[in-house]
């Protein structure tokens, strides 16, 4: 598992797609689901086990959505995370932190601004 370089600490993963500061799933422009839009970069293109997911991944060879994330690929992905394994990309993105890192986003509702930060 990755360490952090200054204190040679293992990175811990706090998931932001198992909880609602990511609701959302990414897609690739090859036309695959993939858990997060922050997954789809070159370095997790050389990781085997995100190879493995996107071997089941392609919307168009699937019926629904559900019927992807519902692949034993992504069940393992999610069992994964859980015991603090992930992709290169979420050792970095969603590496335990004292304060938000990666994600701000402004809503203005009726004059109402909500601001998050994940
Ligand atoms: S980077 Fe990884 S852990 Fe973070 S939201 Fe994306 S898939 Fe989930």
């Amino acid at each position: 598992m990755p360490k952090n370089k200054k204190d040679n600490e293992i990175i811990e993963i706090d998931a932001k797609c198992k909880d609602k500061r990511q609701p959302a799933f990414g897609f690739t422009n090859r036309g695959e689901l993939i858990p997060c839009c922050w997954l789809d970069t070159q370095k997790n293109r050389f990781d085997k086990k995100y190879q493995k997911l996107l071997s089941v991944s392609k919307i168009s060879e699937h019926k629904s959505i559900e019927n992807i994330i519902l692949q034993p690929e992504w069940i393992e992905f999610h069992n994964d995370l859980d015991n603090n394994k992930g992709f290169p990309m979420c050792y970095i993105v969603c590496k335990k932190r004292k304060q938000p890192g990666h994600q701000k986003q402004t809503t203005y509702i009726k004059q109402e601004v909500k601001v998050r930060k994940t």
